[in-house]
């Protein structure tokens, strides 16, 4: 049994999720079994379509109700069924994450649910303790927390250079979603 680490990709750049998707596809290549839970996003994208094709090898869940506002406290959150929508994911992807029958789990944009509130990050924190030696887990999104930073085994952050965004180039299809 070979050892699984913690990676973490954050920054305010392009890629966190499509390195965490990367990542994915190569795992299943190899034949390891993924499992992708996706917090705060409720769209459906290109990539749940593409994933349809490695049922059985990768199995994405989706927690999200849309974009979330950062709240002082969780008493002052506006949207109280993201909060719901976020624990319920967590759960999920405890149960997901401890069952070791998945050799890599990807839990996306959860460090922005933790930077927004709608998790905790102790509660995080305690779930990364947890995983199965042989698991690799990835944890994506901006914002990530430092005591998860300082706990994972390898750190990336995507810096923005630049982003067509800027310029008003809208998210495509195929390439954003
Ligand atoms: P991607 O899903 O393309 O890999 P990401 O996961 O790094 O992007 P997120 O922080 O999850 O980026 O951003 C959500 C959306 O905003 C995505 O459509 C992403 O492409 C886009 N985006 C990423 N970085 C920037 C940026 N610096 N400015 C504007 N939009 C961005
Ligand atoms: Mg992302």
């Amino acid at each position: 049994m070979r050892k699984g680490y913690i990676q973490v990709y954050t920054g305010d750049g392009k890629g966190k999720t499509t390195a965490a998707l990367g990542l994915a596809l190569r795992a299943a290549g190899a034949g390891l079994k993924v499992f992708i839970g996706q917090f705060i996003k409720k769209r459906r994208c290109s990539e749940h379509k593409a994933l349809e094709r490695f049922k059985g090898l990768i199995t994405v869940k989706q927690y999200g109700t849309g974009f979330v506002r950062k709240a002082e406290n969780r008493e002052q959150r506006a949207e109280p069924k993201a909060i719901e929508a976020a624990e319920k994911g967590f759960a999920d992807v405890k149960k997901a994450l401890l069952s070791g029958q998945y050799d890599m789990v990807i839990l996306d944009e959860i460090n922005i649910a933790v930077h927004y509130g709608l998790l905790g990050a102790n509660d995080a924190l305690k779930l990364l303790d947890k995983k199965p030696v042989e698991t690799e887990l990835i944890l994506t999104g901006r914002y990530a927390d430092e005591k998860l930073i300082k706990k994972a085994d390898l750190v990336t952050e995507m810096r923005e250079i630049k982003h067509y965004f800027k310029k008003g180039v809208k998210a495509r299809k195929g390439i954003e979603y």
